[in-house]
């Protein structure tokens, strides 16, 4: 272990993760902080890293205030309303005031916003979304935080955060490894962001086998944005809050620009209209939630299973119709080759023409994230200005740990930020960061050689658990004393699905599902200490899965905790078929004890900010 080399860097700030809030945080760090040192280490390559690596044909949250289309307030009521009740009013909103500013960004960086040739406004494709040429989307927002940091450090996966030895529950910095080189990083920060993205593969995936890899949301979002920060003890909210998509099946495309600008719709396979028939059914399970308008995604998915359930699948998309014109025919597959390429190619290898067959849709397997229409994340505190007390303690985007921030999917309560407000939310959290850390004025961070020796040593011991184990190998890759990240992967996926209500229980889970679910993780968990890895990418893998299982567990612990059924659609507690809003209406926050692994749980008020 000695032998590997440990490269240091001593910073003001670090921000973990090139995605859309890492880059919306290193470009604000800048402006703020002239005479600062930021750092951004990223596993990938930031010019195609994280869930907007293929590109976007949308950009989803646009306010558009210039011309008076919507102001932050709506787009809290809108998100609330999506989330049946449940969101961060303070950060929504403080994302909504700011996210425009944001996409005049990026248009001045190059990004090719298409326009509306009768009123010269940006192209709308719904009440919140932009049509953009998005391809490229992705390398024009690194190119701003490129010139805006000291140093961007391409291929590093960070596996955990330090902790400042001179002062209780600070953050100290992140050490990882580069996924090339092996190198050791040891990263001292004054201040850490986390942009680390959301958790795919958690849940077994509809693709298995030759689809294995094929997700909706980025198959390399590993969840290290959630388990970066509980392992160091900072408190998680809404974790329960998984988000199930209604995707084209077998490529996941997305199916915005069909409903919003192509106008098609869904029908069953008799060619019936199904979603109302659901209404009754639905009204008894969730109230007057059913009567809101946009219907909440989940109570869409609601129908969409029910329609399945009751033997009248496949539910198919209309396109036949929208594709006679040979304007929306050519919409509809550019939809695809700027974002979603893979679709294309499903359909072109199954014989699918959606001008002539109408495609079918699925509903995927859940994922956790915090910026699409879900909420998953870190407790943080709001912005000064309009956050209750209970939601503001210093500095805008701060974890409960000091120094540490979040941003994007790393944030919870604050649903339908998307890319934008993704980036947005960078930018507010570094703003912050650079106040934190002018407040510490010249107090330094103590980070010992010692913690970062631990460290080392924890994150390189699945190279020589393969190396030792591998001597014992009789036949094929099955070792006696050790697992592979792709067995543990699977392990946990079924766990998950079975247990904690994916696709083959039909998302149905329950109170003592939950418990045996987490008893399996703990089990797991004890496992992941003999995972094995072959070379460097396999330890990549390794402590990707070793991730997914913390926020697995996080994920576990709420749902177990929050005793009805919030977000029909997304999942339900069969022990608890309704959704509770007097006891209920708040949001749930987790804490795990780094020393001693125990959670602990509790429900955080729900505060209205906005009529
Ligand atoms: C298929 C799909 C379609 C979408 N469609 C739209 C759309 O049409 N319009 C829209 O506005 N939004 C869309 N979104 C949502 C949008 O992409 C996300 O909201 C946004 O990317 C979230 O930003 P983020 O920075 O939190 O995560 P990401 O952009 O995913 O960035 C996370 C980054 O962290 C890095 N990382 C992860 N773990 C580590 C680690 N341990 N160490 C170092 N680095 C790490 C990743 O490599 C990645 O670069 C879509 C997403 C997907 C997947």
């Amino acid at each position: 272990m000695a032998k590997r080399k440990t490269v240091w860097e001593d910073c003001d700030i670090l921000v973990v993760g090139g995605g859309m809030a890492g880059t919306g945080a290193a470009y604000e760090a800048r402006y703020w902080g002239r005479d600062m040192k930021i750092i951004c280490a990223e596993k990938a390559n930031i010019d195609r890293s994280g869930a907007v690596a293929q590109g976007l044909y949308a950009i989803n949250c646009y306010m558009g205030m210039q011309w008076d289309e919507n102001q932050p307030e709506d787009h809290v009521r809108y998100a609330r309303n999506d989330l049946m009740g449940l969101v961060r009013e303070d950060l929504a909103f403080d994302m909504a005031r700011h996210v425009d500013s944001a996409v005049h960004k990026f248009e001045e960086w190059g990004l090719p916003i298409m326009r509306n040739e009768e009123s010269g406004r940006y192209q709308r494709e719904g009440k919140w979304q932009i049509m953009i040429h998005g391809e490229s989307y992705k390398p024009i927002v690194a190119e701003a935080a490129r010139k805006s940091a000291d140093k961007i450090y391409n291929r590093i996966m960070i596996t955990h955060l330090l902790m400042d030895e001179g002062r209780e529950n600070r953050v100290g910095g992140a050490v990882g490894f580069n996924c090339r080189t092996g190198d050791y990083h040891v990263f001292r920060a004054k201040a850490v962001i986390v942009g680390a993205g959301g958790a795919s593969h958690i849940f077994k995936p509809r693709s298995v086998g030759e689809g294995m890899g094929r997700t909706w949301y980025a198959p390399w979002s590993s969840g290290s944005a959630y388990a970066l920060p509980i392992e160091v003890g900072a408190k998680m909210t809404q974790m329960e809050n998984r988000i199930v998509l209604t995707r084209f099946k077998d490529g996941y495309g997305p199916v915005g620009a069909y409903f919003l600008h192509l106008k098609t719709y869904t029908q069953n396979t008799y060619g019936e209209e199904y979603e109302s028939k659901w209404y009754e059914h639905t009204k008894a399970m969730v109230g007057e939630y059913i009567d809101h308008t946009p219907t909440p995604t989940c109570l869409r998915n609601h129908a969409f299973i029910e329609e399945v359930k009751a033997g009248r699948g496949p539910i198919h998309m209309v396109t036949m119709e929208a594709f006679q014109d040979p304007h929306l025919e050519e919409i509809g597959w550019e939809n695809f080759l700027g974002m979603t390429v893979g679709q294309a190619v499903v359909w072109a290898s199954q014989n699918i023409d959606p001008k002539y067959t109408n495609p079918e849709l699925t509903t995927s397997e859940p994922y956790v994230m915090g910026s699409h229409a879900t909420c998953s994340g870190a407790w943080v505190s709001g912005p000064e200005d309009i956050s209750p007390p209970e939601y503001f303690w210093g500095y805008n985007r701060m974890l409960t740990v000091d120094g540490l921030f979040g941003a994007g999917d790393t944030v919870g309560g604050t649903a339908h930020k998307f890319s934008s407000g993704s980036f947005t939310e960078g930018r507010i959290a570094a703003k912050a960061a650079v106040k934190y850390i002018l407040d510490m004025g010249n107090e330094k961070i103590q980070v010992s050689n010692k913690q970062c020796e631990d460290l080392k040593e924890i994150i390189y011991k699945p190279l020589e658990n393969y190396t030792v184990g591998r001597n014992e190998i009789t036949s094929g890759t099955v070792s006696p004393s050790y697992l592979l990240p792709i067995q543990g992967l699977q392990r946990l996926e079924k766990i998950m699905d079975e247990y904690c209500g994916g696709i083959s229980v039909n998302y149905m889970t329950n109170g003592n599902l939950l418990k045996r679910c987490i008893e399996l993780l703990g089990i797991l968990q004890e496992d992941l200490e003999h995972i094995g890895a072959e070379d460097l990418h396999q330890l990549m893998r390794a402590w990707e899965l070793k991730h997914r299982t913390i926020t697995s567990e996080c994920v576990a612990q709420h749902t177990l905790f929050r005793e009805e059924t919030r977000w029909p659609g997304y999942y339900y507690r069969g022990d608890h078929m309704k959704l509770d809003d007097d006891n209920w209406h708040c949001l749930t926050v987790s804490r795990r004890d780094p020393e001693t692994g125990e959670w602990t749980m509790e429900k955080a008020p729900l505060y209205h900010i906005v009529d």
